[in-house]
């Protein structure tokens, strides 16, 4: 059995020992090299790389990316407020969002970016900021992504302006006197690279059509395997074409665009794993099924039930124990009162039992989740069954681990309510 690339058993143990289970676990040495990756991504005349805050918004990772000199994407106002509470400057962020709140204002005015995502977001920031300069999201008429509910591009979607209205476009910009600055296209997460540079390719004809967009932002959606078999998209090989184009472009218009990428799951995916232990070994007898129970599940990692997702597992002996040289099939199971809070489905099926063979497991051991750091901690079921948030710590160059969020009390979860 293979170790998980930095949380090794004996690193496991300590961790446990430290800080309890279950935890995020960050690498910052992992975080560093993904971001050293993106800021390497093929561009002509510039690039600036936004990291997707919603995929950790963990304040300790936003830091650590500001240091790095990467920007960042929000794709809600309490996204861009926490990052500013975090210490990232308003100029530094981006806000693409599906919801722009009554009081959106208040926060652009402090120097946030905009996309506007609709016709009646444009409208409304136009009211409220006329004569201004202004980025606008389209739909580019197609999609990608890893599933379904990833795909955020295309006739079905409803994310950006739909790319046949950019008359309509033409004529709000018009009514208040705003300059299109910056054109934004993001068609899915763990999108298809032929399909997603089919969709880079094709913003370039909106860029012609509104001569004053200087930044052209491609969004996110690079894939990351997380498992044997999946395939992580070669930044240099996907960027490659669109620089080229846009270096035609500037050949023949005078027009040198400045490039954006919004990262989410690829800068913190695989930076990322959840310790947890094995706290209870059940099976449905000699015919049946064999169970690893973890003390984590869908409160900290829901992309399994919510998209049949794959997650490698890694079985880790608690202290003081062998490995053994006999194997079982185990299925492994979270810790909520449900069955779809299940850890090892079958690819794309969240109902479907899958097997995983490990060392024979002994209650106390640990399971090590890989692939955990983009969507997980940022999306869980949160307090389902009443348990609590998990703490996240970060292992820094030095082998060293530290704090980053603590476990959440019983107090907490409850803190809001009224009696
Ligand atoms: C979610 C999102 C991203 C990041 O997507 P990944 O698949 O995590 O890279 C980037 N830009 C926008 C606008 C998004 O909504």
């Amino acid at each position: 059995m293979n170790a998980h690339p930095f949380v090794s058993a004996e690193k496991a143990n300590a961790l446990a020992k430290e800080f309890g289970t279950p935890i995020y676990v960050y690498d910052e040495q992992t975080l560093r090299a993904n971001a050293a990756a993106c800021l390497a991504f093929p561009n002509a005349f510039g690039l600036t790389v936004r990291f997707a805050i919603k995929a950790c918004p963990t304040a300790a990772v936003l830091k650590l990316f500001l240091a790095l000199g990467l920007h960042f994407d929000a794709s809600s106002i309490h996204e861009v407020r926490r990052a500013m509470l975090a210490g990232v400057p308003a100029e530094k962020i981006s806000l693409s969002t599906q919801e722009l709140p009554a009081d959106f204002a208040d926060v652009l005015r402090l120097g946030v970016k905009f996309n506007a995502c609709s016709l009646d977001q444009l409208e409304r920031y136009g009211n409220a900021f006329p004569g201004t300069r202004v980025g606008a999201r389209f739909n580019p008429g197609m999609g990608s992504g890893g599933t379904g509910k990833t795909n955020v591009g295309g006739p079905d979607s409803s994310f950006g302006i739909w790319h046949e209205y950019a008359g309509e476009v033409e004529t709000v910009l018009k009514k208040h006197n705003l300059t299109l600055e910056r054109i934004h296209t993001h068609i899915g997460s763990g999108s298809d690279p032929v399909v997603w540079q089919k969709a880079a390719l094709q913003s370039l004809s909106l860029v012609r059509r509104f001569p004053t967009v200087e930044t052209l932002d491609f969004g996110g959606g690079y894939k990351v395997a997380r498992v044997d078999g999946e395939k992580t998209t070669d930044l240099q090989t996907c960027g490659a074409p669109v620089r080229d184009a846009i270096a035609r472009l500037a050949e023949e218009t005078g027009r040198k665009l400045h490039f954006e990428i919004e990262p989410g799951t690829y800068l913190v995916a695989n930076a990322g794993a959840i310790l947890s232990r094995v706290q209870d070994l059940v099976d449905t007898g000699a015919a049946g099924r064999k169970f690893i129970k973890l003390d984590t599940g869908m409160t900290d990692l829901l992309r399994p039930s919510l998209y049949g997702a794959q997650h490698p597992i890694f079985l880790a002996k608690k202290s003081g124990r062998a490995v053994p040289a006999e194997t079982e099939n185990y299925i492994v199971v979270g810790h909520c009162c449900e069955s779809g809070d299940l850890v090892s489905c079958a690819p794309g099926e969240p109902e479907t039992l899958s097997e995983k063979t490990f060392p024979r497991a002994e209650i106390g051991d640990f399971c090590i989740i890989g692939g955990a750091g983009a969507y997980c901690s940022a999306m869980a079921t949160k307090n389902y069954n009443s348990f609590p948030e998990s703490a996240e710590v970060m292992l820094g160059a030095d082998g060293n681990a530290r704090l980053i969020r603590r476990r959440q009390t019983l107090e907490q979860i409850i803190q809001n309510e009224v009696a």
